[in-house]
């Protein structure tokens, strides 16, 4: 290890710059993870009835790693009548098969596909990061073993409805379509098709344009496993792929994770169809810090909650509150973890932040921080070096910002935290439920008290109290208000792919 000295950094206009200086900051020796072990064809078909079939619209598109803009393969462009095949597939999967097989079978199925997530785990692990830009500790660490907790925990499930549901007879629904983003591209394929498969429904998955390459992945062991055709069918696309898969009428359920404004769209194309409908949407978490809290764990949850993927998480603490007894040491320790924060290749084990996903997305992120400087607010920004390639943005700091300002009232999704203070824990309640998004919160303090009451009062579907971004399959997850509906994960996560 090589010592390399950061330069100081430059004190924000209008405030004190309290921030140490870094001289003597141990740097890591590059450990890249190898891709070799990996094997991405030039060219992805759509996976329907168990197998991989030319596109009706003989239209390809191209995917590409972030970090590097090099082209990593292209993916089939599925239109309508490609959804359709897709869905009589499932229909046809459903009627004579999988609703007809013993709950145990289907649970072994399940219990199988876990086992071969896990056995296939580094390789998983190297296309997320590949493809979406994550870094690799993420993949590896995170998103690759839960996915595969998630088949597990609902292979659990499969047999044993009737004593999650006593006395209530539950029944599969038929066909899901569902939809999901690019921020957890397997870990979302595993929300949506372990407790959908586990209840008895066949599946049509549509993954994000930008991020298809670990569900095709998912889709080859389907086939290895030996899954029924047509149980499973992965659709690549774009929102008008999207589109097809809501408005087909021989679907009974969509399930849809991503932003509000699609959200929006689909509840109203469902609007008075029989099909039933979860949302997973965005959100605009408060994160709020205490003057009894420890001081050093909450900044290393704040720096989690915020930094971790980009901040491509939709329950990212984007929005701070600290208590302003303890906003001068919070922020500087801020400033100072920030500095040693490494931003560059997500293939090195030693990256905490990697890439963003698209260049749609930075182009999103960086207007987001020039609305923020034409609205007058104190940007801070660590001095680390990042690659001249590919599209990195730096962990970034709203100093000075307030309920009215923009960037606190809507979802940037990317590494930005705005910050605020507060004297009461009134006034925290207030400022914190002050958005139209409700999914998740975190509270840092000594005081049990504190939180029980906090929890009760922040419209939030999840609040972290002393941690943040914790995740077990048997938890359930999801929102209020502009968030969305539906609970994913946990025996609440198998209600909506039953009927009683
Ligand atoms: P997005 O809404 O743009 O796209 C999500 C998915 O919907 C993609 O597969 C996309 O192709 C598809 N889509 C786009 N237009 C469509 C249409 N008209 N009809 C049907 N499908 C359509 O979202 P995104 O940019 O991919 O993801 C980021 C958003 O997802 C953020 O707002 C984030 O908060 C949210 N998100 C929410 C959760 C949650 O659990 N609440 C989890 C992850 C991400």
């Amino acid at each position: 290890m090589a010592k390399k000295e950061i330069k100081k950094t430059t004190p924000t206009k209008g405030t004190k710059d309290l921030s140490l200086d870094f001289k003597g900051v141990w740097e890591y020796a590059p450990a890249p993870e190898d891709s070799k072990h990996i094997t991405i064809k030039p060219q992805y078909d759509l996976f329907i009835n168990g197998k991989f079939v030319k596109p009706m619209s003989k239209k390809y598109f191209d995917t590409i790693n972030p970090a590097t803009g090099v082209k990593l393969s292209e993916v089939a462009d599925a239109n309508e009548k490609d959804v359709d095949l897709a869905v009589k597939a499932a229909r046809n999967a459903y009627d004579n098969v999988w609703s007809k097989m013993p709950a145990k079978e289907r649970g072994k199925y399940l219990y199988r596909i876990a086992r071969m997530i896990q056995e296939r785990a580094r390789e998983f692990s190297v296309i997320e990061t590949l493809d979406g830009g994550k870094s690799i500790r993420e993949s590896r660490d995170i998103d690759v073993p839960l996915a595969a907790n998630h088949f597990f925990y609902y292979a659990g499930w499969a047999d044993k409805l009737d004593y999650a549901f006593p006395n209530r007879k539950p029944e599969s629904i038929g066909v899901a379509g569902q939809i999901i983003p690019w921020n957890f591209p397997l870990l979302m394929a595993a929300w949506k098709i372990a407790p959908a498969l586990a209840t008895g429904n066949t599946v049509v998955l549509k993954p994000s344009e930008t991020t298809p390459l670990t569900a095709l992945k998912l889709a080859e062991i389907m086939q290895e496993c030996g899954l029924p055709d047509g149980v499973v069918n992965i659709v690549t696309g774009a929102g008008v792929t999207g589109a097809a898969i809501v408005n087909h009428p021989d679907i009974n359920k969509i399930a849809f994770t991503g932003s509000t404004g699609v959200g929006k769209y689909i509840q109203k194309a469902v609007a008075g169809t029989n099909k039933k409908l979860t949302l997973e949407l965005g959100g605009k978490a408060a994160h709020i810090i205490f003057d009894d809290a420890p001081i050093d764990q909450a900044v290393e949850g704040i720096v989690n909650g915020i930094f971790f993927n980009q901040g491509h998480v939709c329950c990212a603490g984007s929005r701070l509150f600290v208590q302003e007894s303890v906003a001068e040491v919070v922020i500087r320790k801020l400033k100072d973890r920030l500095q040693t924060l490494i931003i560059g290749d997500p293939m090195d084990k030693n990256t905490d932040i990697g890439a963003i996903n698209s260049q749609k997305q930075y182009d999103s992120i960086n207007n987001y921080l020039k609305i923020a400087k034409n609205e007058g607010l104190d940007i801070y920004q660590p001095t680390c070096s990042i690659p001249s390639k590919g599209l990195f943005i730096r962990p970034t700091l709203l100093l000075n910002a307030s309920q009215s300002h923009k960037v606190v009232q809507e979802e940037i999704f990317g590494p930005v935290l705005a910050i605020q203070t507060f004297r009461t824990i009134e006034e925290v309640i207030e400022k914190a439920n002050n958005t139209p998004f409700g999914l998740s919160a975190g509270v840092w303090t000594d005081k049990g008290a504190k939180i029980f009451n906090l929890t009760t009062k922040l419209k939030a579907g999840i609040v972290w109290a002393n941690t943040y971004n914790k995740f077990d399959p048997t938890s359930p997850f999801g929102g209020f208000k502009e968030s969305g509906f539906g609970r994913e994960g946990g025996l609440h996560g198998l209600m909506p792919y039953l009927n009683f």
